[in-house]
């Protein structure tokens, strides 16, 4: 048991050594070859299961080996400027990472800015109840890998600061908790708008701790043909 066992390249296991993480927890050593297989998933883990790190490094894994494909293309679209209606850039982040609370979304952040270390994948995180000025000048510095809340995701989408076109990879992490604080809306309103690439096209990752029937409809709405996990 080891992370040498799928190859995520040199940049990732270079990441891996610094984190000092030497041998993968069980949703790691499961899901991570899952990912890599490009299915969907649907994982029940727990918060302090290295579910975080289960999800970015094949994910991130991907973004970096793909080679010259779709989903660099779309990083080279995301470089460009846009003129849309507030005359600023828009970005066109390759993964969304959709979180309940603002601390469950810093300690991604951390945990992607960790990974993505010496690569061209800029990870960048917004939430509610903080300055919003400062969120959007930070995205238009760049934003390869988006970690969010739904309520502040939907309303940078609003004002034309986010477009979800080229999103090929989507986790949603801890998706029982965003259902019991009453996000569903937001994140249909998220997943299931016409730029967002079709299940099946884009790469779909839920992660929570219970599998309620509401997490089950969820997870048929959003997953295609998808692998169950329970660790
Ligand atoms: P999480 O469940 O993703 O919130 O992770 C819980 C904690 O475990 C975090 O502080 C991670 O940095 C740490 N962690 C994740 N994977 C590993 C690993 N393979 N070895 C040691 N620590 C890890």
């Amino acid at each position: 048991e080891s992370f040498h066992d799928v190859d995520m390249g040199e940049i990732i296991m270079g990441n891996i050594s610094l984190s000092r993480y030497t041998r993968p927890t069980p949703v790691q050593k499961y899901a991570i070859p899952i990912i890599k297989t490009k299915r969907d998933l649907m994982a029940c883990a727990q918060t302090g299961s290295g579910k975080t790190a289960a999800f970015l490094l094949p994910v991130l894994s991907q973004i970096y080996t793909e080679g010259p494909g779709e989903a660099l293309q779309a990083m080279k679209n995301s470089a460009q400027v846009e003129n849309g209606k507030y005359g600023r850039r828009k970005q066109y982040p390759i993964s969304l990472v959709l979180a309940p609370t603002r601390e469950l979304a810093l300690q991604i952040y951390e945990e992607a800015r960790k990974v993505a270390y010496r690569s061209h994948v800029r990870p960048c995180v917004v939430y509610g109840g903080a300055d919003i000025g400062q969120q959007i000048r930070d995205l238009e510095r760049g934003c390869h890998l988006l970690v969010a809340t739904p309520g502040r995701l939907v309303d940078m989408m609003e004002r034309g600061k986010i477009g979800l076109d080229y999103c090929n990879y989507l986790v949603l992490d801890e998706a029982d908790r965003m259902l019991d604080m009453g996000f569903e809306p937001q994140i249909r309103r998220i997943v299931e708008q016409d730029t967002m690439p079709p299940k099946g096209l884009r790469q779909t990752m839920m992660f929570s701790a219970t599998f309620p029937k509401e997490i089950q409809i969820l997870a048929r709405d959003f997953l295609e043909e998808y692998i169950f996990l329970a660790v």
